[in-house]
């Protein structure tokens, strides 16, 4: 694989939800082996570009190629099955299942559709990755906001995701909780996935991206190095409310 060729591509990307359009003719590429930060204020599109990548929610307009092939129109379990995986900025693990079910279930069916046992033994290897291994049996609502960020984290690398879609997973997290999760999205990206990071911790957003983007109303507005892009002052003046 050629590093830097474009892995996704979104091409006039709308989604319009009643009188609102949270995405606007959105195009975008995101290269094999970056992270791409995903920035905008509060309702700007960040969500909905994901959902709407992921096949959560039917676009109104534009394309999704992944890897050249198109992904438009696809249904949620066919794009994971193309690779790509995403977290919800609210984590949604079921609920009902312990920590190493959530990922195991992941891995049989979520993309990479492996067998009961060679699912288990991924999903160990996930929750070692994420530090999860001594909550294994717990569940969800047993371990604290960090480990179920954590938990969503191995559920999409679960899919053995080609690019893994990552809403907030910093929110909430104390600041040595954020150093942690820095160092785990570079080995994520480390051990070959390629990520697009929708984060409000600035801190994160220099230390871990190549490049970003920014969104404001649905538009994108902005793109380039971060230390660039924030200066900008369309930039500046959107996150100021202008
Ligand atoms: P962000 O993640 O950048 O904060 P969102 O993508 O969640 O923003 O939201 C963008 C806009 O779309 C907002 O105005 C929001 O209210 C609206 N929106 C998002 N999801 C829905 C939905 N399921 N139904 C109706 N409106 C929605
Ligand atoms: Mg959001």
């Amino acid at each position: 694989v050629v590093a830097g060729k474009p892995l996704l591509e979104v091409r006039g990307l709308s989604k319009a939800f009643k009188g609102v359009q949270a995405l606007d003719q959105v195009t975008l590429q995101v290269r094999q082996g970056e992270i791409l930060g995903l920035l905008g204020p509060n309702g700007s599109g960040k969500s909905t570009f994901i959902n709407v990548v992921s096949g959560h929610y039917p676009l109104s307009g534009g394309e999704v190629l992944f890897d050249g092939q198109a992904l438009t129109g696809l249904p949620a379990h066919r794009i994971a099955r193309a690779g790509i995986a995403r977290t919800y900025q609210i984590p949604r693990p079921f609920k009902h299942m312990t920590v190493l079910q959530n990922v195991s279930m992941v891995a049989m069916f979520g993309g990479a559709s492996l067998g009961r046992e060679e699912a288990t033994r991924e999903a160990w290897k996930w929750l070692e990755f994420t530090g999860l291994q001594d909550r294994a049996h717990a569940l969800p609502d047993d371990i604290n906001l960090h480990q179920r960020k954590f938990l969503e984290l191995a559920r999409a690398l679960a899919a053995r995701p080609r690019l893994v879609l990552l809403d907030e997973v910093l929110s909430g997290l104390t600041p040595s909780e954020i150093n942690e999760a820095i160092e785990l999205i570079r080995r994520i990206r480390d051990q070959g996935s390629t990520i697009v990071f929708v984060e409000h911790v600035m801190r994160a957003v220099m230390a871990l991206t190549d490049r970003i983007v920014v969104l404001n109303h649905g538009k994108l507005i902005a793109q380039g190095a971060a230390t660039d892009v924030m200066q900008d002052a369309e930039v500046v003046n959107a996150y100021l409310g202008k």
